[in-house]
């Protein structure tokens, strides 16, 4: 008998074509061929997780009891902590209860929570550049993707007096994501106090993705949740992935009113069964010791920044110098696409960046290169970009 062949669901045929199959491939080509690539393509942290961490999850592995379930709520433990470093942190009171919900990694809830507060054909108003989860999440969940840009004239922030009221009427969720990934863009407080106002007079909620919060580099970022009134309407994801260098982890949080983390958490309990709970109790080790832990980690950062930026100015390249995040958000050249500046840069320099364009329509003219490799080398990187004529 004839199988009949697979056919992927129609909510997957909707997702947007990968982009970066091209790039991979001339990468794998360039490694497999002995050449020395420079890989500003990942956001993923050079530097091993720091020792208290690893310690802490050394002794918490052996005790027995944490081999079974975890709590589908997070160990009382952590969501403890997670309160005393919101309060030190952003001044906030939050019901470790009730206010608070850990994560297997930010992603995880920015994907489910599309599921706990849109109805299909509802809209979700999404950020364009952005990280590709929040278009995606909100399509399964059957919601209609309303783009936001993110221009450089208005700091890369979206355009909130540009959507339209027809557009709010039907809007349910809006993303935002700052400290921003992939522009490096940054909120202040009376920002995310409009966007609050905004979602209370047309009853929508907010899901502010503070995944890059902690890697400021003058001023603190802000939390949305600081607005007072916020939590009524407001979830805010944050993670441990890039603060204390623990992506493979896979840890972070969820904040925000009561009646939005518990429809979140309702969702979680139908597809996982909790975090690892040696692995709380390392992220709570992390959480704790914060203030030593951090200021290394941002200062590295920082310096490497400091370094590519001004290289990259001294070449003539007007690139803008993130105030948060380890991402350097490039613009193109003149009569070059994302995808071809990239490809350029791979081939005849041996340096990997993100092509704009997997991020969003509207960022095909810029690229991204992440600052995970060590100064002399972010140097070599921008030395060889130099030698092109572009
Ligand atoms: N949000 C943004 C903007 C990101 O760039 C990432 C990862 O790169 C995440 C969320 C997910 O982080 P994690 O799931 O490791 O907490």
């Amino acid at each position: 008998m004839a199988t009949i062949p697979f056919v992927k669901s129609q909510r997957l045929q909707k997702l947007p074509p990968y982009l970066f199959a091209e790039i991979d491939k001339k990468k794998k080509a360039a490694i497999a061929a002995g050449r020395d690539v420079i890989n500003l393509g990942v956001g993923d942290p050079d530097r091993p997780t720091p020792r208290p961490i690893i310690e802490s999850l050394q002794h918490h592995v052996e005790n027995p009891v944490f081999h079974q379930y975890a709590l589908d709520q997070g160990a009382p433990e952590l969501r403890r902590s997670i309160a005393a470093f919101c309060k030190a942190r952003y001044g906030l009171d939050l019901n470790p209860e009730t206010e608070i919900l850990p994560l297997i990694g930010s992603k995880e809830g920015i994907a489910h929570f599309p599921l706990a507060v849109l109805n299909p054909s509802e809209i979700s108003l999404v950020p364009d550049p952005c990280y590709p989860v929040y278009r995606s999440s909100s399509m399964f969940a059957g919601a209609d993707v309303y783009t936001m840009p993110l221009e450089r004239s208005l700091g890369f922030r979206p355009d909130l007096d540009a959507i339209p009221a027809d557009v709010f009427a039907l809007a349910r969720l809006m993303f935002l994501n700052f400290p921003n990934n992939p522009t490096g863009g940054t909120a202040d407080l009376d920002y995310f106090r409009k966007v609050v106002d905004l979602a209370k007079a047309n009853d929508f909620v907010i899901a502010q993705d503070a995944a890059y919060n902690e890697m400021y580099f003058d001023k603190p970022a802000p939390s949305i949740l600081q607005v007072p009134g916020a939590k009524d309407v407001t979830v805010e994801f944050h993670s441990l992935s890039k603060t204390f260098n623990m992506t493979g982890w896979r840890v972070g949080f969820a904040i925000g009113g009561a009646p939005l983390i518990a429809a979140l958490a309702q969702v979680k309990a139908n597809t996982d069964s909790g975090i690892f709970t040696a692995i709380q109790h390392a992220a709570k080790t992390a959480l704790d010791q914060y203030d030593e832990l951090t200021p290394p980690i941002r200062a590295l950062y920082k310096e490497r920044r400091d370094a590519f930026v001004g290289a990259l100015r001294k070449l003539g390249w007007d690139v803008p110098s993130p105030e948060a995040t380890f991402y350097v958000w490039i613009p193109c050249p003149k009569g070059y696409s994302s995808t071809d500046l990239c490809s350029r840069i791979l081939e005849e320099a041996d340096v990997v960046t993100t092509p704009g364009l997997g991020f969003g329509r509207t960022a095909d003219g810029y690229i991204r290169a992440a600052l995970t490799v060590e100064t002399p080398r972010l140097l070599e990187a921008v030395g060889r970009i130099g030698k092109l004529s572009l």
